[in-house]
């Protein structure tokens, strides 16, 4: 039996606390045909690149059923022509990800990786660019969930593409929505998200807003039939359907949750809530002893990785269950060489939840001694 008792906030890079508002979006059952869905799906491709910036039909947005990472996948399968090669900046576990994806497909490829504490070097990327003609793409990803660290993808896109001119694909997977980014300013061909980060929406499948021109030049590339991102778009394009049963309830809510989106203030209303949550978290948890893991310049305001106490009686597991126990979720770490834990500032909640939030953790110091 399912508790009907208020949720627990969630503290984590996802799935987040959505709205009441968006989660009634999903009482309802419509056929993948009908006049109503097609309107719907045809409205929210509309709206997504707007949310970058940009607009049809010099971007395309592609909606992809599953969870954030079979819209990368669909991107990196799809974009990589026979005889190209990738060129992957990573610095977390999400950019190492995009080159376990590239090694799966056999995607030639060629990685600059650097700590999780490290921003890239753009002198590396304009060298590695510079010596090696045959490298087509160019992949990053702008919010290391990882960390919480912020690359500097404008930069890289002026080297990429300015400079270079080769395609720039960009996993922002828990930055878009929520972070200010502009698609053409920052030169990106192909940028990723999903419906259950800062667009608060629920899980069910991720997006993909593509330049045109970068996206008809896929034509014949694809290594799967159902990630292929360009079929999928000449599905919706055509009878505006998906190809394969679309997650009808995870789209009623994601409509509803654009609508909240624009409520709020579009992309800088919404930053502006999630940098308070932000302030909030960091003005708590400093004067309690912990201590973030990245230097202040790198950190961005999405999620916070904070170290372990040095003390004995701090112990991972116990520290989450009390703080379960109280109602709150936060998330483990992910960081490889630090033992650190996480806390994200996204989703439906604010400032007044943090401050919750901050005063159980005041409380779970106080029980557990460290
Ligand atoms: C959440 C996230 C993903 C996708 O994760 P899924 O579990 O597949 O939804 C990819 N990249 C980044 C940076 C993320 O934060």
């Amino acid at each position: 039996m399912i508790s009907t008792a208020k949720d627990k906030p969630l503290f984590t890079p996802g799935p987040l606390t959505t709205s009441r508002t968006v989660k009634q979006a999903m009482q309802r059952d419509l056929g993948s045909r009908d006049f109503e869905f097609v309107e719907l799906v045809k409205d929210i491709r509309r709206r997504l690149p707007a949310l970058g910036g940009v607009a049809s039909p010099e971007y395309e947005a592609i909606l992809m059923q599953g969870s954030g990472t079979f819209s990368v996948e669909a991107v990196l399968s799809t974009a990589l022509p026979p005889g190209g090669k990738l060129l992957a900046i990573a610095n977390g576990a999400y950019g190492q990800r995009i080159i376990q994806i590239a090694r799966a497909h056999k995607i030639d490829i060629v990685a600059l990786t650097y700590p999780e504490d490290r921003q890239p070097a753009l002198a590396d990327i304009d060298e590695t660019l510079s010596k090696d003609a045959s490298i087509t793409h160019v992949a990053v990803v702008h919010s290391e969930t990882t960390t919480g660290l912020i690359n500097p993808i404008e930069a890289i896109g002026a080297l990429v593409k300015r400079k270079h001119h080769r395609r720039f694909i960009v996993d922002a997977m828990s930055s878009f929505g929520g972070v200010p980014i502009n698609l053409a300013e920052g030169d990106i061909d192909f940028i990723v998200s999903s419906a259950n980060k800062c667009i608060e929406g629920v899980p069910g499948f991720g997006f993909i807003i593509a330049r045109r021109e970068a996206l008809l030049e896929c034509e014949g590339r694809a290594r799967t039939v159902s990630l292929d991102m360009l079929a999928q778009w000449k599905g919706l394009e055509s009878n505006g359907q998906f190809r394969f049963t679309p997650p009808t309830h995870a789209l009623l809510a994601f409509h509803q949750a654009l609508d909240e989106l624009d409520g709020e203030g579009g992309v800088a209303g919404r930053a502006k809530r999630y940098r308070a949550n932000y302030g909030a978290l960091m003005a708590g948890m400093r004067p309690l002893g912990f201590r973030e893991y990245l230097r202040p310049a790198d950190q961005g305001y999405i999620i916070v990785s904070f170290r372990y106490p040095d003390h004995p009686d701090f112990n991972f597991d116990r520290f989450y269950t009390r703080l379960n126990d109280k109602g709150f979720v936060i998330y483990p770490g992910k960081v490889s060489n630090a033992d650190c834990f996480r806390i994200g500032c996204i989703g439906r909640i604010f400032p007044a939840d943090v401050r919750a939030l901050l005063a159980a953790i005041h409380e779970t110091k106080d029980e557990m001694g460290f």
